[in-house]
């Protein structure tokens, strides 16, 4: 199993649940794809760790997006996980980059949660993006939408990234507040460095070895990229024939560049051709 892991957890007898992730080898992979600014690595790196704890208080198979978009150095910000914690990432700015302080990264930003099903309907939030920090935003979210109390702490410094989420549970009792409450003193007093070096197990002695609590198997996470040769000739065989053949003819190959790994994907005349085995009718295709 890789380095990067996902630890979920639920307090005996409180109605609230956990979950604390590492990513080293995950936020490193993601940095490696593009020259990413020094100052946008950290929020990449706490991205990853927002989407993947999230995910952990989803069931669904499909894909989670998390999405930040606004005016200024930042333009986009967009992460991904699946259901297996497959995770990736991308990011667009424009030069020069010289905070990693979200309020100066964009103005009249949006934050958005897309959760896409492998089957059934697609479902999205949206939310101004106010607050000093990623974790701020998604918790004003979780205020805002879900009506649920969620508390995240979040941790990247261009090596590891890392993070644990705090959530009342759906349809909890009278005493959900109490508990709340007291779970997530405790765990404001962590620090940034402990969220990136400690183990879970270490972690969550330290903060609630009063608080029984209940550990679940742990998940692997890793960096995969879901495009595919396949997936661009499937994109290509929705353009015009003739389009793609002047494109041909001009550059002598047709190149797809993956915007969250960096991958480029060339095609040539025989590729294409054979995307439309029947030119008289190419648009049927
Ligand atoms: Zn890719």
């Amino acid at each position: 199993m890789s380095q990067d892991r996902l630890q979920r957890f639920t307090f005996t007898g409180q109605p609230v649940r956990g979950a604390h992730v590492r990513l080293p080898e995950s936020h490193r992979a993601v940095l490696a794809c593009h020259a990413y600014p020094e100052a946008l690595k950290p929020l990449l790196g706490e991205a990853l760790a927002a989407v993947v704890l999230l995910s952990a208080t989803l069931k669904f198979e499909g894909k989670l997006s998390l999405q930040i978009q606004g005016e200024g150095a930042l333009r986009l910000l967009l992460v991904q996980c699946n259901e297996v914690q497959q995770v990736r990432a991308l990011a667009q700015w424009q030069d020069p980059v010289t905070s990693s302080d979200l309020t100066q990264l964009l103005t009249n930003g949006q934050l958005a949660l897309t959760i896409e099903p492998a089957q059934g309907q697609r479902y999205q939030g949206i939310v101004p993006l106010e607050g000093p920090s990623l974790a701020a935003c998604l918790e004003a979210y979780f205020q805002q939408s879900e009506q649920l109390p969620t508390r995240l702490y979040l941790a990247a410094d261009g090596h590891e990234a890392a993070g644990m989420l705090l959530q009342a549970l759906p349809a909890a009792g009278p005493d959900t507040e109490g508990s709340f409450q007291h779970l997530s003193t405790l765990a404001d007093t962590l620090k940034p460095e402990e969220l990136l070096n400690l183990p879970a197990e270490t972690l969550l002695h330290r903060l609630y070895h009063q608080d029984p609590l209940e550990v679940y198997p742990v998940t692997g996470v890793s960096f995969r990229c879901q495009c595919s040769r396949e997936r661009c000739l499937g994109a290509l065989a929705t353009v015009d024939f003739q389009e793609l053949q002047q494109m041909l003819e001009h550059d002598g190959e047709i190149a797809m560049n993956c915007e969250f790994c960096n991958h480029t994907y060339r095609f040539g005349p025989a590729d294409i051709q054979g995307l439309f085995p029947d030119p008289a009718s190419p648009t049927q295709h």
